[in-house]
């Protein structure tokens, strides 16, 4: 028997009509009860009856990441009193981002309605990702000191497909944790429950598969590795592919997940360059528009990467720019056939160039120049002002055996332009659960 809710849209007119009669009521009740969409609708000038239509939103200023971060709770529906069913109302979780230069993190609250759309939109990437009720998950992510969607929402895209999850629980956030495991404890676990799916960050997983190879234990079930948080190079994936080889999966694939906390999942790929797909059309909506002027692109061209939610009832974001720049198609994928937004290539940050010793360089292409050497278990660029009279202090750390050094700084020379001061280290320390590839001291 198909299920509306759970069955995947078959059509934009399909897509259409739901997001019109959500987004109805949402503004309605966003109109008097929602201080941000208050500001933005006086900041030009509009009432509430100048957007109609989904198509309409397109007149309301864009709200940054800068402003959510500011005032979180002005995005926060205040439903108190309001004539609506009480899973609208009840606050289920409050997740957070990562955290950021800033260092405090935003909260992202979910009443149970929003909940219940997070398990459709967990269920869905699966099933585009091509996960069956056969599948055994494992998941790598870390628990944070803050409630985060990472760790948390994999237990929940379980759920809502019904199939086994171990949680290998690496490392420790702090003491008093003492459920964590080291390394070689992931390695046992994974051993012990054989997954078909691995899920985390891609560094961490890369540390997980090499050791794995090293203490030569074999996971020869696995076929699908998920990686999410950080971007990862095609050079990237191969090297893990590579590595997913050596310990008996070689048919295993790599599936590229473009994570957002403000929808508490990410756009995810039915197959190596297809793009990234909405998951949930019904409720989310992705818009690509000029970086300037923000009005709509066509598909094909290049800006800044728009979200909007259509029936949130708690944090709620309407023309909400994630920070990165990408492509959008509309049309049918050519491989899976849905219908629905896809970003093609990978989106990159709205900030990204930046400029060493006077040189204008791609931060992205350095990582990638590292990331297709084997030998490199673990590594991070560091930019600072501690040359010689202050000038710019280049320096690629990386963990891996004596003797890549040379090659290391040829290849990110080759990338970029610039040449890196190469220096071994033991192990490269982190303050989040994502690897922080390039760390730019000089602000
Ligand atoms: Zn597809």
């Amino acid at each position: 028997m198909p299920d509306p809710a759970l069955d995947f849209p078959g059509s934009w007119d399909e897509i259409a009509a739901a997001r019109a009669a959500a987004l109805r009521v949402t503004l309605d009740l966003a109109a008097t009860r929602h201080p941000l969409t208050c500001r933005k609708l006086a900041e030009a000038g509009l009432t509430r009856a100048d957007i109609a239509t989904p198509a309409d939103l397109a007149r309301l200023p864009i709200t940054t990441k800068a402003e959510l971060m500011a005032r979180p709770e002005d995005a926060l529906l205040d439903l108190d009193g309001a004539a609506v069913p009480e899973e609208q109302r009840v606050t289920w979780d409050t997740m957070h981002t990562t955290g950021s230069s800033s260092g405090r993190p935003t909260p992202f609250v979910s009443t149970t309605s929003d909940f219940w759309d997070i398990l459709i939109l967990q269920r869905r990437m699966l099933e585009i990702r091509g996960v069956t009720q056969d599948d055994r998950i494992a998941n790598l992510f870390p628990l944070t000191r803050h409630p985060h969607g990472a760790f948390i929402r994999v237990l929940h895209a379980a759920a809502a497909l019904h199939i086994p999850v171990v949680s290998a629980l690496p490392g420790n956030p702090g003491p008093g944790f003492a459920v964590g495991q080291e390394l070689d404890g992931v390695v046992h676990t994974l051993a012990r429950t054989r997954p078909t799916i691995l899920w985390g960050v891609p560094s961490y997983m890369r540390r997980v598969v090499a050791r794995a190879g090293e203490l030569g234990v074999a996971l020869p079930d696995l076929r699908l590795v998920f990686v999410t948080g950080e971007g990862l190079s095609e050079e990237g994936r191969g090297d893990l592919l590579a590595r997913l080889a050596a310990i008996g999966a070689p048919d295993a694939r790599v599936s590229i997940s473009y994570g957002m906390t403000e929808i508490q999942g990410g756009l995810v790929e039915c197959a190596a360059g297809h793009g990234l797909h909405n998951p949930h059309p019904e409720a989310i909506a992705i818009d690509v528009v000029d970086p300037v002027t923000h009005a709509p692109l066509p598909d094909g061209e290049e800006g800044l990467i728009l979200l909007s939610h259509m029936r949130r009832r708690g944090t709620l974001l309407l023309r909400y720019a994630v920070g990165d720049l990408g492509v959008r198609s509309t049309a049918p994928c050519p491989h899976c056939g849905r219908v629905t937004e896809r970003i093609l290539g990978t989106p990159r940050r709205a900030d990204d160039l930046t400029k060493i010793r006077g040189m204008l360089v791609n931060p992205v292409l350095a990582l990638a120049a590292v990331e297709g050497v084997a030998a490199v278990r673990d590594f991070r660029f560091e930019i600072s002002r501690s040359g010689a009279l202050g000038m710019d202090e280049f320096v690629l750390l990386v963990v891996a055996e004596p003797g890549v050094e040379a090659l290391l700084a040829k290849r990110v020379k080759d990338a970029i332009g610039v040449t890196p001061r190469v220096v071994l280290a033991e192990r490269i320390e982190g303050e989040s659960w994502k690897a922080k590839r390039w760390v730019d001291q000089r602000a």
